[in-house]
């Protein structure tokens, strides 16, 4: 649990106040994480691509929902980490030449593909329109990508995402590498905003929206900066 105070020797003096410090961490294997509402557990990285942990959790074990609440004061180390594995963990893109040429697992066994309307666990599900092969999510949201990337071939890590927003009728596509490495570096800054304090905005492609799961924007373009509603609570702290 983290409960430092910055600068303590301010503490007292009239007029001066505490200082709030973020550390960010660059997790290569994630926490584990428990689905407090359906009973599920998975690793951190199979739910979330970064997380802002708060004063009284335990760096062990993610509770979703969180089992402490409310805004932190502004005098504690925030610990904010950044889920390697998750960018691993989400889709891989057949790459420009259209052909899937990563097909087996962590293993060398042939990926097992979940047919429609069939198991949703342990297979992955490839759709040749999307030319990406992605997760299949089973209980509480969690899942892991079967496939492995061939490093050797032109396929990529990506994500499924939506063009725009709120524009029904326009299939998702893959984030290109760019927009891929556009989202690891959102993530960082969108963490890091949690550590000062900074909720969730309701706004769609902002950087600090999210889902009522909790998840980040699944829009393309990559929101590259804060917004005014961002910056306005960053303020208030
Ligand atoms: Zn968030």
């Amino acid at each position: 649990m983290l409960h430092p105070v910055i600068n303590p020797n301010k503490e007292g003096i009239p007029g001066a106040a505490d200082q709030r410090a973020v550390r960010t961490v660059y997790q290569l294997h994630s926490a584990l994480a428990l689905d407090t509402v359906s009973h599920t557990g998975g690793f951190l990285y199979e739910r979330a691509l970064g997380r802002a942990w708060v004063d009284g959790e335990y760096l062990d074990t993610a509770y979703y929902p969180s089992t402490v609440t409310g805004v932190q004061p502004p005098t504690h180390t925030q610990a904010v980490e950044f889920n390697q594995e998750g960018f691993e963990n989400l889709a891989i893109s057949y790459g420009s030449n259209g052909t899937l040429q990563s097909v087996t697992d962590a293993f060398g066994n042939p990926v097992v593909y979940c047919a429609v309307g069939g198991a949703t666990t342990g297979c992955d599900i490839r759709d040749d329109l999307l030319g990406a092969v992605y997760r299949s999510l089973a209980g509480g949201g969690f899942g892991q990508l079967r496939t492995s990337l061939n490093r050797s071939s032109d396929d990529f890590y990506t994500r499924i995402v939506n063009q725009g927003c709120e524009q029904a009728g326009i299939p998702p596509v893959v984030e290109v590498p760019f927009e891929f490495q556009q989202l690891k570096t959102a993530t960082v800054a969108h963490e890091v905003a949690h550590g000062v304090a900074v909720r969730h905005v309701t706004t769609c492609g902002d950087l600090m929206y999210a889902t009522a799961d909790g998840v980040m924007s699944i829009y393309i373009p990559v929101p590259a900066d804060y917004s005014t509603i961002d910056t306005q609570q960053i303020l208030l702290h």
